[in-house]
């Protein structure tokens, strides 16, 4: 049996604690927060109407068959935890041009949809590019997202090496897109999916198309009384299967003895042993803050090209949001709408501009769940999440000081605006709004300037994320900042990969 620590208590951190206590391992989870789920964390505002409530980060959960593995994998299934509800339309998106489109979730009722909308030219484009996205989806699934990435990983999946052609090596999302897709609106629709990632449709790699599979082919789901039920309940199975959680527990140094992992030091000063760390915490601060200074010989020096190449990679976009009681119901809404602007490509201009710019009309996403759990009776809970650059105080060029209240207010007055030209105007209904910026992420997370997936992932060698086995013995990294990447379910597929690298514990 090994004791073993994982550092940080998000989606990540819980699987992982489950997955290895149901190994058999003696596991510490070590949390800095006074309460687990990290980004995926929640706002609970109580009023005279009653109380609402708010995801503050994952609002869509998508490849919900890595949550059912791991629920059967360390126990009883997922629906005895949590209620999932599959989203139909899963998106509604709303252009300039009055045009209003569905992503519908059988395939089938989609082409009716963009055909009756678009035209069956454009419609066939669509199916066109989705039938890419799958081929592609089949050349990076298995080995490549769940496995680590090294070398007899790549063997194994030898049987897939002929599909890869497909992804477009070389090639950016967007490169792709508009090769399939001659209207601007589908093009738009395909852009947005390099959001899931914080990069730029132009700079990443066109294997990102498979989020357009995942979504057709597995569905977009809620989970009922909001994602954070989801975190509740993974908290609820590494706790049952004999984790020990500890909040308000930060740690400040991963410690070692030669090259192997020795355990780490809290805040306070407290040494806690252990055989081996998993941290699920920003991959750049656990090699530049944690783990800086440590290793020998050839292992100190990978440590340090890890470092450096994090050190010089470019961070993702971060997210600005406002949470709404807004009183009544608003008419022609979906669960999940995506406002655009007439012009899609200066946002990420902005955001990823030298120096970094706020996007004058970037895109709005709105997510209004149809659930009495998170809203008194006529009210609604709306989470508007705009893309922003990072946060920095001190003048990095790549980020803005979004803790300048002149800036926040201002950036929330505009938004607002946007609202109404777009035809959603709230501000008359408004009951109360809370505005979260990338600097609020950072203080809750320690999330680096707020930038929700640690590096953006341009180019093909950037966007491989760090491995998730350090240099180090004993040091292992998950999360949505390392292999295979961000989101709910890939970082708890992280979890996975690192739980296999461990093993069983041995009696
Ligand atoms: C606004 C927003 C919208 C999003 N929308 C979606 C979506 O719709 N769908 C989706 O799938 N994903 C979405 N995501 C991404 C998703 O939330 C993340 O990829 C995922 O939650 C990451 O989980 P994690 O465990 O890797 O990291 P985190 O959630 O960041 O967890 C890390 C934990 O470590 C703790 N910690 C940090 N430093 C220390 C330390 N030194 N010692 C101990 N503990 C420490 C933190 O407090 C935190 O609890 C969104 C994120 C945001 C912010």
């Amino acid at each position: 049996m090994s004791a073993i620590i994982v550092i940080g208590a998000g989606m990540s951190g819980l699987a992982a604690a489950s997955r290895l206590a149901a190994l058999g391992h003696t596991v510490t989870i070590c949390e800095a927060g006074p309460i687990t789920g990290g980004k995926a964390g929640e706002a609970v505002r109580t009023t005279d109407a009653g109380c609402f409530v708010f995801d503050t980060g994952p609002s869509l959960l998508t490849y919900p068959a890595v949550f059912h593995e791991l629920f059967a994998d360390t126990g009883t299934p997922l629906d005895e935890s949590v209620q999932l509800r599959r989203l139909d339309p899963i998106a509604r998106y709303r252009f300039a041009d009055g045009t209003v489109l569905d992503s519908r979730a059988e395939p089938a009722v989609m082409q009716d949809h963009l055909r009756a909308r678009l035209g069956a030219e454009a419609a066939g484009d669509w199916a066109a590019f989705q039938r890419r996205a799958a081929l592609m989806w089949r050349a990076v699934e298995g080995p490549f997202l769940r496995g680590e990435l090294r070398p007899t990983d790549l063997l194994r999946a030898a049987p897939r090496w002929p599909l890869l052609p497909a992804i477009a090596p070389g090639r950016s999302l967007r490169h792709v897109a508009h090769r399939y897709m001659p209207d601007p609106r589908l093009r738009m629709m395909a852009d947005r999916f390099a959001s899931y990632a914080g990069s730029a449709p132009s700079r990443i790699p066109a294997a990102y198309a498979v989020i357009a599979h995942l979504e057709s082919a597995m569905g977009g789901w809620y989970v009922e009384g909001g994602l954070r039920r989801l975190i509740d309940a993974v908290e609820a199975r590494a706790v049952r299967l004999g984790a020990n959680l500890r909040l308000d527990t930060p740690v400040s140094a991963i410690i070692s003895a030669g090259n192997d992992v020795t355990g780490v030091e809290l805040a306070d000063g407290t040494r806690l042993a252990a055989d081996v760390v998993v941290s699920t915490i920003d991959a750049g601060v656990t090699y530049q803050q944690l783990a800086a200074g440590l290793g020998h010989g050839a292992r100190r020096v990978r440590l340090a090209a890890r470092r450096r190449r994090l050190g010089a990679a470019p961070r993702s976009l971060a997210g600005f949001s406002m949470l709404l009681g807004v009183r009544g119901a608003t008419p022609g809404v979906a669960h999940h709408n995506v406002l655009f602007p007439a012009e899609y490509g200066d946002e990420y201009d902005s955001i990823f501009g030298d120096p970094a710019r706020l996007p004058a009309a970037p895109a709005i996403y709105v997510s209004i769940p149809d659930d009495p759990h998170v809203r008194p009776d006529g009210f609604e809970a709306w989470s508007v999440l705009v893309n922003v650059p990072r946060h920095d105080a001190h003048g990095a060029r790549d980020a803005v000081d979004w803790t300048d209240p002149e800036l926040r207010s201002a950036y929330s007055e505009r938004i607002l605006g946007l609202l109404a030209a777009r035809g959603m105007a709230v501000r008359e209904r408004l009951e109360f709004a809370i505005i979260r910026t990338p600097a609020d992420l950072e203080a809750e997370t320690g999330t680096p300037g707020g930038a929700i997936y640690g590096t953006a992932a341009h180019g093909a060698i950037r966007s491989l994320r760090p491995a998730n086995r350090s240099p180090l013995r004993g040091l292992f990294l998950a999360g949505g900042t390392v292999h295979p990447g961000g989101g709910l379910p890939l970082a708890a597929l992280s979890a996975r990969t690192v739980a296999r690298a461990i093993g069983p514990a041995r009696r």
